[in-house]
């Protein structure tokens, strides 16, 4: 039987309380992934979330899986984006997997002792991911060899395996991409020097170089052809979960500017009396509700061919939501609102990065864009006055 959604999600609440939100600043300042609170993540079963049940996984849909990052948000968005990212993984692995791929990694994922990443991003393709170099050559014994660069890899060098997307010919275009599943302690399978992010800087972020990477074709997960249809699907998931997680971040917001504003005295009162800082308020609280309501949607209809769209939507709206959320939430505090102990300036970077990570807003408006142009496609054209048509 799939686990019960609501068991998992108090799971997530309670890993929130004692794990994310008392240890979270002492994450950023030592650097290094908290190993230990994430194994603690696997236990719960927040590792293995849409996996099948003969794997160990929770055997969740996507609909209902993607709200525990809604709850590890409310801690920190960076550790709820890396754990969407494994939980993405896990599943590709668990669904797309060759059977000796399942059986040797399978249990290993969903119970969190290692964990995955995706590798998609090069230094020349980000937003343009077609535009991809990495190469795998076919070997007449079925093993791939790979060689190239990737960038901006999560969970560099901590992760046990890297979920890759590579190209198998020189032609340009994707038709011949596939994913393969590279372990971290491939021979010729190396790291390069971490970024130096300004906060999430417990989540190891750096350049990944395959050279002459030797992989078994066990660790295939898309074959040629699938790799970036597989990918956008992946992507898909991923826009929701950020999503998912944005609405956490909002409501950690929100609490503190209330928890704060209930008690800062001014004029004979509390700054929460001000009329000006209900308002502020207020809107926060309305986009918080109307993000709710659209990952939610959109997580339902992922896997239907509205997915790509309604994924679209909500990472389009959802963090831009945030970011305007942290922001009025640190107007609110005024001063105080700057000060490291009210962390609403890690929340500020945080949505930030949330904007950007697995596919722009940008790149969410160019999809809406060509679904527009699509849906005008089939309307009966209104006339337009004569020199109006022709340019
Ligand atoms: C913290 C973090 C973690 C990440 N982790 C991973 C990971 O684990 N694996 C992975 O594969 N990738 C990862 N990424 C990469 C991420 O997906 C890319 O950063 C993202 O896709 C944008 O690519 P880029 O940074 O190269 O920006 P660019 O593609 O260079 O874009 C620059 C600007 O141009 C805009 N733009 C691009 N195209 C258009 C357009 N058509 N119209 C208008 N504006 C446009 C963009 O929106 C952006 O504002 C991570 C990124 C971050 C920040």
């Amino acid at each position: 039987m799939p686990a019960d959604i609501n068991d998992i999600l108090a799971a997530a609440r309670r890993h929130c309380d004692e794990e994310i939100k008392p240890n979270v600043d002492r994450w950023n300042e030592s650097g290094t992934w908290p190993r230990a609170a994430s194994d603690k993540a696997g236990a719960l079963g927040l590792t293995g979330l849409y996996a099948p049940e003969e794997f160990g996984g929770q055997g969740l849909p996507l609909g209902e899986g993607i709200r525990v990052y809604e709850e590890l948000g409310k801690g920190d968005g960076a550790y709820a984006f890396a754990l969407s990212m494994h939980n993405i993984c896990t599943y590709a692995g668990c669904g797309f997997g060759t059977d000796a791929f399942k059986e040797k990694w399978g249990r290993e994922l969903t119970s969190g002792r290692k964990l995955a990443n995706f590798a998609l991003t090069e230094p020349q393709s980000g937003s343009d991911a077609g535009n991809m170099y990495s190469r795998a050559v076919i070997n007449e014994d079925g093993t791939w060899t790979i060689s190239g660069a990737k960038a901006w890899v999560s969970l560099a060098d901590e992760a046990d395996i890297y979920f890759t997307v590579v190209k198998t010919t020189d032609q340009p275009g994707h038709k011949d991409m596939a994913m393969i599943a590279i372990p971290k302690d491939t021979p010729g399978l190396t790291f390069g020097p971490r970024y130096e992010t300004p906060s999430y800087n417990f989540l190891p972020l750096s350049e990944m170089y395959m050279d002459n990477v030797v992989v078994s074709e066990e660790n295939i997960i898309l074959p040629v052809g699938q790799g970036l249809q597989g990918s956008l699907m992946a992507i898909d998931i991923a826009r929701v979960s950020i999503a998912s997680g944005c609405c956490g971040l909002m409501e950690a917001a929100l609490d503190t500017a209330l928890a704060y504003s209930q008690n800062r005295k001014m004029f004979k009162g509390v700054n929460l009396d001000l009329d000006g800082i209900q308002w502020m308020l207020g809107d926060v609280a309305t986009d918080l509700e109307a993000s709710r309501l659209l990952y939610r949607a959109a997580a339902n209809a992922l896997g239907t061919d509205e997915g790509p769209l309604m994924a679209a939507h909500a990472k389009r709206f959802v963090p831009d939501c945030a970011v305007k959320a942290a922001n009025t939430c640190t107007q609110v505090l005024g001063g105080m609102g700057l000060l490291a102990p009210y962390g609403l300036d890690r929340l500020s970077r945080l949505s930030q990065m949330l904007r950007i990570v697995d596919g722009t807003t940008e790149i969410s408006r160019v999809v809406i864009g060509r679904a527009l142009q699509k849906r005008a496609e089939g309307l009966e054209p209104l006339p337009v006055p004569k020199g109006y048509g022709e340019s």
